[in-house]
């Protein structure tokens, strides 16, 4: 990576991690991907039930992979023979140990920004699991609301092609404002701070540019 490309992230980690942590966020950092992988599974204790938000970033970490073969219960969301019970994994997660998961956007003032189709990364972060642990790059770091919103529906398009929904977005690279069942911009989650439940939600931010 670029040297001062590099310098800017460690600079945005640096300056997200001191808010977020002092508005009641359990806040960690990486320097890179290999490092932030490292943490995360030193936050989750053995024999935990995990659950699974939807996530390039996890997937390119390969933390499926690993969850499923370390000391975890993995509630696979994506080992499932029918969307039925790729739904019946979905609400198992809702009440698991852990959630791991990324995020679309994190703001300057330490909100956590998502856009869902089905609604189960928002709801799961949200309320239910016990522990919350978002892996974010430097990269999902925007000014405000008015730039996580901006930023949704610039990847709207990438996470509809990669899903295989059939959106005008998917199609053209730019936001149709589509009606229709497959649309992937249906559910919104904004977690304004981590302090109503001490210890809820652990942030691993890494200097790298991750996910989309
Ligand atoms: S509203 Fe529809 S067209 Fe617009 S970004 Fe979302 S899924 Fe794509």
């Amino acid at each position: 990576m670029n040297e001062q490309v590099k310098w800017r992230f460690r600079r945005i980690v640096e300056e997200t991690a001191a808010t977020m942590s002092g508005i009641g966020y359990m806040v960690h950092t990486a320097d890179d991907a290999t490092e932030a992988a490292r943490l995360l599974y030193t936050l989750i204790p053995e024999g935990s039930t995990v659950g699974l938000g939807g996530s390039v970033t996890l997937a390119d970490m390969g933390v499926p992979e690993a969850l499923r073969a370390g000391p975890w219960k993995l509630i696979d969301r994506y080992r499932t023979a029918s969307w039925e019970e790729t739904m019946a994994r979905y609400r198992e997660a809702l009440d698991a140990d852990i959630f791991v998961t990324g995020t679309n956007a994190i703001t300057r003032a330490g909100q956590l920004v998502d856009m869902d189709s089905s609604g189960n990364r928002v709801a799961a972060t949200i309320f239910g699991p016990r522990r919350v642990i978002v892996v974010a790059g430097a990269n999902k770091v925007v000014d405000d609301l008015e730039g996580a919103f901006r930023r949704i529906r610039e990847i709207a398009p990438m996470n509809c092609r990669r899903l295989g929904h059939k959106t005008p977005c998917a199609a053209s690279g730019r936001c149709g404002d589509c009606m229709i069942p497959e649309r992937m911009c249906n559910y919104v989650g904004i977690v304004n701070h981590g302090m109503k439940e001490a210890g809820r939600f652990h942030v691993i931010l890494v200097a790298e540019a991750l996910g989309f």
